[in-house]
């Protein structure tokens, strides 16, 4: 793809009817109707993304020292874990410091979560929970405002890929799982095609025999941007091309929640003709990293969080080497994350974009991919799905899913005394619905998950696409 067309999503002119949503329906629902401060906050981030790093790196400084001061008065298990380190708060003065503290793992989190959460008289807070791309359920809570704060982030992130709100998109994601109610479907219906001029296809029904729906569906919506989960979209272009099929091209294609190889990148902009956008994001701080029309990495939000990339020590990776990635947020005030140990992998090393934006760039996210896992109807099912169901499970500790034979799949589980028979009932349902009915599925409690030879958690195991995934994607992800 020309270096032009790639251009073309960051200089668009809105349309009358996209800056009629951008400017009044949207930012007059969130504000009015529900009381939040999103736009506010989108607003700050559209004009400090451009601001000098040296900027930006200062406010990092100051919002990480009020943050380290809070967890000090107010989360017991921080103010003991440093102490024990020999540290106190007036020691964290800025984000080089940070790296003084200990890290905090996903067991430490779930473990001790009542004495990280804090208190406070009048702290509005929401509760979220993740399945965990690396198999380790998660509740936890975050304050409204910061929430409002993460949503404008994605916000920006999107619209750095010409896709911001008020756009007309159709988004290949992942659909509910389960009976929603008809009430729920109804509302979920207007909030996203009405409200926000989205539509909503799912992509854990996609198949070879029913791809063909789903190309008439974006035909006869014609988004500006399609936003899909990567190995989805990568199934879909992979068909339009084999079969020369007619398909929209958008302005532009946003790729999250699985990894991007380059060989998919190339497959979707010659399926669509369009450019496209790598985003990393997770469900503990949402949007993490996002890239623009110069595609030269992913733009971290930085004015809410502090990404580094850190060897087992907890010390900086030398640049240009792999690490685990450790995230604090600035701004979640009632459940902190210091140092949070996300489960994926980075190359180190922070890069200036030829975009102007002050915003550093992460080199590479690696080590995040999840398996597919080929159903005997013809579909290739994310690896998202388990994640994606398992997050409601509240009694299931860890999890990971094995495809030993294209019709045989155990999904192994790690419960605590809440687990009932009902329970396990319910899943079987719910993942027969997803792997397809003939498919011989175990559910089988475990004690103990193995981990790889590098020590990590594989949440789905699939030896079929073992054999079949190209030379270039096992490299990636090794
Ligand atoms: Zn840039």
């Amino acid at each position: 793809m020309s270096s032009d067309v790639r251009c073309q999503a960051a200089t668009y002119s809105p349309s009358l009817v996209e800056r009629f949503y951008r400017g009044i329906v949207l930012p007059g629902f969130d504000s009015v109707v529900k009381g939040r401060k999103t736009f506010q906050f989108a607003d700050e981030l559209n004009q400090s993304q451009w601001w000098p790093v040296e900027k930006i790196e200062e406010l990092q400084s100051r919002r990480l020292s009020s943050l380290i001061e809070f967890c000090w008065q107010h989360s017991c298990h921080y103010r003991d874990a440093w102490t024990q380190a020999g540290l106190k708060a007036s020691d964290i003065d800025s984000a080089g410091d940070l790296s003084k503290l200990p890290l905090t793992t996903r067991e430490t989190m779930r473990d001790h979560a009542s004495r990280i959460r804090t208190w406070l008289h009048g702290q509005a807070s929401v509760v979220k929970s993740t399945g965990g791309s690396s198999g380790s359920p998660l509740r936890f809570t975050i304050d409204t405002e910061a929430n409002d704060r993460r949503v404008a982030a994605a916000l920006r992130g999107y619209a750095m890929a010409g896709g911001g709100p008020g756009t007309k998109q159709v988004h290949l994601w992942g659909g509910a799982i389960g009976d929603q109610g008809p009430l729920r479907a109804a509302k979920e219906y207007v909030y996203s095609r009405w409200l926000n001029r989205r539509v909503m296809l799912d992509s854990f029904g996609l198949c070879d025999s029913n791809a063909e729906r789903f190309v008439r569906q974006i035909n006869r919506h014609r988004p500006d941007v399609l936003v899909a989960y990567t190995n989805p979209i990568d199934t879909l272009s992979r068909i339009v091309l084999e079969r020369d099929l007619s398909v929209h091209q958008p302005r532009a294609i946003i790729t999250g929640a699985e990894k991007l190889h380059v060989h998919q990148r190339q497959r979707i902009e010659e399926a669509f003709g369009a450019p496209v956008f790598e985003t990393y994001g997770s469900r503990e701080f949402t949007l993490i990293g996002a890239e623009c029309s110069e595609h030269a990495g992913l733009h971290l939000t930085s004015e809410n969080l502090i990404v580094e990339v850190v060897d087992e020590d907890g010390r900086p990776t030398p640049e240009g080497e792999e690490g685990d990635i450790a995230v604090t947020d600035l701004w979640n005030r009632s459940t902190p994350f210091v140092r949070y140990l996300i489960g994926d992998r980075a190359v180190a090393g922070l890069e200036r974009c030829p975009c102007g934006r002050g915003l550093p760039l992460l080199r590479k996210v690696v080590g995040r991919q999840l398996d597919m896992l080929p159903t005997l109807d013809g579909r290739r099912l994310p690896g998202e799905f388990f994640p994606h169901l398992i997050k409601d499970f509240v009694s299931i500790r860890q999890f990971q899913v094995v495809q030993r034979t294209i019709d045989e799949v155990v999904l192994k589980v790690i419960v605590d005394q809440r687990w009932s028979s009902e329970q396990a009932d319910r899943l079987h349902a719910l993942v027969s619905e997803g792997v397809g009915r003939t498919t011989r599925l175990r559910i089988e409690e475990v004690a103990a998950i193995p981990v790889t030879k590098q020590g990590k958690h594989r949440v789905v195991v699939s030896h079929v696409v073992e054999r079949s995934i190209p030379q270039v994607s096992r490299a990636e992800v090794a």
